[in-house]
């Protein structure tokens, strides 16, 4: 029995009625998290984590949207579903489902590492894993958190000591809030662009330990060369960047692995480091699970199954429109929020639970 199979629209439940991340409007929509490729506007109905709220209401604007906690079952058309934490950013969920005795559960995009500022991955039992498949090939290994932090913390010491400003180039969604709570704040002022500091606000309303930040414009003139900045790709090679004079650049991305990814971002420094799994992380993954099948999404699928195949699993392919939030997706990042000139939504929240649950269970 196939309880989510793939649909022009999206990974789709039939027995349920409703889809996982769809990237094509639809009814019903659970949202794994809310970087655009997965959380997407036009959809009726969302379903996510509560702690995603803050975000999607920021990007997709007024949208319809019931939340769960971690592990809080909902029966939906006789399928239970419930959210679980897959520790790749704020309010990120796998997506359980079980219907007939039958468990699948859907991961989004995850990684292993407790980072500190979102719920850690946990691994949940089930018969079908469906799992991303960002960085899987052998190649990427992630180095540990300390080692990632003391490498950036000795960049930033060092051009303070130079005084140069440090601009660091990073996602604004689930890597800029690792990045700030991760560094040494005793090193310096810490700048946060206008498309980082909304969601900041998001994580530490969310309750995230995050040392303070400051516009540009907050931070005296003599004390910008001892300042760590925390900037969008997108900012790179914009008037902002005059405002620091000379300094030393950097990009924070799991791709900064491969060689030449640093010199084609035209940066000095590149820093290993990434919301997914790597290949240990997802084989690891995969494994705690105890699935018998395994469905591959976004990344090395090809690479990914001949591996699973190896072990004696039953794996596939699974073609989805998903992938790059390493890369491109978080690029133009205040959408809604920066339209509405703010990341509160206009409207109050819906009163009537949108992603109605039956009684059956
Ligand atoms: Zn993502």
């Amino acid at each position: 029995m196939n309880l989510i199979v793939a649909r022009p629209e999206g990974l789709y439940c039939p027995q349920g009625d409703f889809y996982i991340d769809p990237w094509r409007p639809v009814e019903s929509a659970v949202i794994t998290h809310g970087h655009s490729d997965h959380a997407r506007t036009g959809h009726a109905r969302y379903l996510a984590h509560e702690k995603g709220e803050g975000i999607l209401r920021a990007r997709l604007g007024d949208i319809t949207l019931q939340t769960l906690a971690y592990g809080e079952p909902l029966t939906h058309n006789g399928v239970r579903i419930s959210l679980h934490p897959a520790g790749h950013v704020l309010g990120s969920a796998q997506v359980r489902v079980e219907h007939g005795g039958e468990v699948w559960v859907a991961s989004g995009d995850y990684k292993l590492e407790d980072d500190g500022t979102c719920a850690p991955f946990e691994p949940v039992a089930c018969n079908t894993f469906i799992t991303e498949s960002t960085f899987g090939l052998p190649i990427y290994r992630w180095p540990s958190q300390p080692e990632l932090f003391a490498d950036i913390n000795q960049w930033w010491r060092g051009n303070a000591a130079a005084g140069r400003a440090s601009v660091l180039f990073c996602y604004a969604f689930g890597k800029a809030q690792r990045l700030l709570h991760g560094v040494d704040a005793s090193i310096g002022p810490i700048i946060a662009h206008g498309a980082v500091e909304p969601l900041n606000r998001v994580y530490r309303e969310a309750g995230a330990n995050l040392p303070a930040t400051r516009t540009v414009a907050e931070v005296d003139a003599s004390a910008i060369g001892q300042s760590l900045v925390l900037a969008p790709p997108s900012a790179q090679g914009t008037p902002w960047m005059r405002r620091f004079g000379h300094y030393s650049d950097a990009f924070a991305s799991g791709w900064m692995l491969l060689r030449g990814a640093r010199r084609r971002r035209g940066v000095d420094r590149g820093f290993v480091m990434s919301d997914h799994a790597d290949w240990p992380g997802l084989q690891r993954a995969i494994d705690g699970t105890g699935a018998e099948r395994v469905f591959v999404t976004h990344g090395s699928v090809a690479v990914m199954v001949r591996w699973l195949r190896e072990r004696g699993l039953d794996a596939q392919g699974f073609k989805t429109e998903y992938g790059g939030d390493d890369d491109i997706a978080d690029q133009a990042v205040p959408s809604a929020a920066a339209q509405k000139g703010g990341i509160e939504p206009e409207g109050a929240p819906p009163a009537s639970a949108p992603f109605p649950g039956d009684a059956a269970s």
